[in-house]
């Protein structure tokens, strides 16, 4: 089958930008050096472009998963612009696609099945989906959206502003005008465009999937650093209304630190979270999974499996009960409906309760892992 037609636009966009950086970058470093209130400059573009796809155009507009004020929006619908990647509303309507029908060659805009190369900038290369866009009838929420509408009317006036705009002011302020306009101009865009591709490519081969193999998305740390966070995409992709990605406090994850920094400010409400006993039970269900999966390869496995089984179940209501246990004891904190005597019992109760299930998931775990 033939190809569709290559978008121009594009190609020359994504070869000139690179090709420029690859060599521009080298030839000044070693002429006349970059200045460091341009690199400093750089960086925080790159920051403030990476942060409005992933914080933005990501986890508001596409998924929802908080509110935010209309500066924070228009911010955000600016910084898109800066980073090239279409409008909030174009983005959005391929990341629903992308979401729903994940690995699916023929609906996932960017099918981590059909290779590095295609998902990571192939899949923009060419006219591949040039019907789905005629009303963008996956995002009508964002059509009421007035910054959405004016970013996705204005969008191309906007991206020339931003990128001219910018790295002229950095220029400007710096007395380095070569400078910045290789490095705020065009370098801060090659490594924000590539960042931010990694996550359509690399997050769905390289890492390790603790929640759900029921699609190809990976959890991987060390893509975490170069994503804003968005590393964890295996968490992301079975839940996907959560404002974070990054569930650990010590998992990297910056986006999600600017979404909370931003409630506490009173810029964003409605922060959304998985209840963690889904998070456990997903986790635990994953095990299971795994345990049978080696019994299938033996013959003598029937017993073990439906040990495995059983012990799983018991496990889940514990996990259950623990959980509510948790939300009933803050909840009553809360309200200050106990005395404190109550509380104390309570939190006995809760700490036994804990014990024992963690007693038991090592068990089991030890258990499932020689199975
Ligand atoms: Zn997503
Ligand atoms: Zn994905």
């Amino acid at each position: 089958m033939a190809k569709p037609p290559l978008i121009w636009t594009n190609v020359i966009i994504f070869t000139s930008t690179l090709l420029a950086t690859l060599v521009l970058v080298p030839w000044y470093q070693l002429t006349i050096g970059f200045d460091m209130f341009v690199i400093t400059a750089a960086i925080i573009s790159l920051f403030y472009c990476g942060l409005s796809i992933t914080a933005g155009y990501h986890r508001l507009w596409s998924h929802k998963t908080y509110n935010a004020h209309w500066s924070v929006r228009l911010f955000f619908a600016i910084g898109g612009a800066f980073a090239m990647q279409n409008s909030a509303l174009h983005w959005s309507s391929d990341h629903r696609v992308h979401h729903k029908f994940v690995d699916d060659n023929d609906k996932d805009p960017y099918s981590a099945k059909k290779g590095f190369w295609f998902s990571h900038i192939g899949w923009m290369l060419r006219h591949y989906h040039a019907d789905t866009y005629n009303d963008y009838s996956n995002c009508r929420d964002l059509q009421k959206d007035p910054i959405v509408m004016w970013q996705h009317k204005h969008y191309l006036a906007l991206t020339i502003l931003t990128n001219v705009g910018f790295a002229v002011a950095v220029g400007l302020a710096s007395g380095h005008m070569m400078g910045s306009l290789i490095a705020v101009g065009v370098t801060r865009l090659v490594l924000s465009h590539h960042f931010t591709f990694f996550i359509n490519s690399w997050a769905h081969m390289w890492g390790s999937q603790p929640y759900t193999d029921k699609n190809t998305a990976k959890d991987n740390a060390l893509l975490a650093l170069f994503t804003h966070g968005e590393g964890y995409h295996n968490f992301h992709h079975i839940f996907e209304m959560d404002y974070r990605n990054g569930i650990k406090w010590y998992h990297y994850d910056p986006t999600k630190w600017l979404i909370k920094i931003l409630s506490m400010v009173g810029l964003a409400s409605n922060l959304r979270k998985t209840p963690q006993v889904k998070i456990e039970q997903a986790k635990l269900a994953m095990v299971l999974k795994r345990s049978h999966q080696r019994l299938d390869l033996r013959h003598d496995a029937e017993e073990m499996k439906l040990k495995l089984q059983a012990e799983y179940e018991q496990l889940v209501v514990k996990l259950n009960a623990f959980y509510s246990l948790k939300k009933k004891l803050f909840e009553d904190k809360k309200r200050k409906l106990v005395k404190e005597y109550d509380l104390k019992q309570l939190r006995e109760q809760l700490n036994d309760l804990q014990e024992s299930f963690e007693l038991q998931r090592q068990a089991w775990l030890k258990l499932a892992s020689h199975a």
